[in-house]
């Protein structure tokens, strides 16, 4: 199996590029201009200087005390990159991606949004060097999240409404993924999480890697030893894997992904790839999806809008088939729950996302068991969410 994995751009079967042949000169320019600037001293330095002074990185590893004494587990580590600019983990992966693109010398840039969060982190880095910057979303997904719509137009971005098929994330990835054919001189597409056809789902990876490094020093100085558990939400799997990939050789430390069952796997009203896709190609890799009997890729559904996403980064379907790691689904209702606990007992809002991490502290506490040491990886704030948790909780 480790000399499937070594296999460029491939995760056992998963992973690859399923593009048409005109991006393939784009993703080799990427995966190219990638390579060497992993080894550019002066790029890593770069951004290193954005991390820490734009983003506010390093984030803290903050021990939950009040949370692990309700739970009942002995010490539970939040990693906190819900405290960085924009609100969530995905300026790590933003800012390493304008970087590249301005190597290229790439003066505009792409992205697809669901939810908006990916839309609002693209728009920033374009803001912060003068990149000119179109966000596809769907048109559900705009009224769904006026907000962020109105933060990305506010950074200068445009956002361009997606009338096509069910108006929402897939449907953006497919108008994203053809204005990138048109006009992939000097255009880049920025992927949001570990998902897309190779180098994405490598090098998205790598710059959500910082999470799990420094998570791992600041473990190995509170406790003089690495964790028992790592838990963290997954959507496309991009915080998820940000955390475990600096741990995959420490065999002790086990991890958890937490899906989102949605109103329940039975349902079909759910975004759980993971426990219930098959094998299929969706924007770009062979991964886990959701389809019907068709191959058709079918809408997905969780209260927490990043986590609706019908596929999943194909590494993860990698970690799950040689049993690396272990991905496990909670409800909306659960997560209502989790959000709840960690407000009220750590005063920490958390983002609905993240909350179906927490969720599973509860619902697989056994499992857990009282002894662990465990790192969950708090993905976002829950400054966004409110509109929805004011409905769903009826304050
Ligand atoms: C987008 C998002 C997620 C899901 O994306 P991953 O790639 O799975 O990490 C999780 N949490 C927050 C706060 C998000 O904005």
């Amino acid at each position: 199996m480790s000399k499937i994995i070594k296999q460029t751009g491939r995760f056992g079967p998963f992973g690859g590029k399923f593009v048409p042949e005109t991006l393939i000169y784009a993703l080799e320019e990427l995966d190219k201009e990638y390579r060497k600037a992993k080894r550019d001293v002066k790029f890593r330095k770069q951004l290193a200087v954005y991390f820490r002074e734009y983003a506010g990185r390093p984030t803290g590893l903050y021990l939950a005390k009040r949370l692990s004494k309700e739970l009942g587990i002995a010490k539970i580590y939040l990693k906190r990159e819900d405290l960085l600019h924009t609100g969530a983990h995905k300026i790590n992966n933003a800012l390493g991606q304008v970087l590249l693109a301005l190597r290229m010398h790439k003066r505009r840039l792409i992205a697809e949004t669901g939810a908006g969060q990916h839309g609002v982190a693209t728009a920033t880095v374009a803001a912060l060097f003068g990149l000119k910057c179109d966000i596809y979303m769907g048109e559900e997904d705009i009224i769904r999240q006026s907000p962020n719509v109105l933060r990305m137009k506010l950074l200068g971005a445009r956002v361009i409404p997606v009338t096509s098929g069910t108006k929402t994330l897939k449907d953006a990835m497919t108008e994203a993924l053809r204005d990138w054919v048109t006009n992939v001189r000097d255009t880049h597409y920025v992927i949001g999480t570990v998902a897309g056809p190779y180098p994405y789902p490598d090098l998205v990876r790598d710059f959500q890697s910082i999470i799990g490094k420094e998570a791992r020093q600041q473990i190995l100085a509170k406790e003089k030893r690495l964790p028992d558990y790592l838990v963290a939400c997954v959507g496309g799997g991009s915080n998820a894997l940000g955390l475990f990939a600096p741990f995959f050789n420490d065999h002790a430390v086990k991890m958890i992904g937490v899906e989102a069952a949605g109103q329940g796997l039975k349902t079909g009203k759910h975004s759980a790839s993971l426990s219930a896709g098959s094998m299929g190609v969706l924007h770009g890799s062979m991964s886990l999806v959701l389809e019907d009997k068709f191959g058709q890729i079918k809408n997905a559904y969780s209260i927490a809008a990043g986590l609706d996403y019908p596929g999943v980064g194909p590494e993860h379907a990698y970690y799950r088939q040689i049993k690396r790691a272990q991905y496990v689904s909670v409800n909306d209702r659960q997560a209502l729950e989790g959000f709840s606990l960690l407000s009220k007992t750590e005063g920490i809002i958390p983002a609905l996302e993240s909350s179906h991490a927490i969720a599973y502290l509860k619902s697989g506490r056994k499992i857990i068991g009282k002894n662990s040491l465990v790192i969950l990886c708090l993905s976002g704030r829950g400054d966004k969410d409110l509109d929805i948790i004011a409905k769903e909780l009826k304050i």
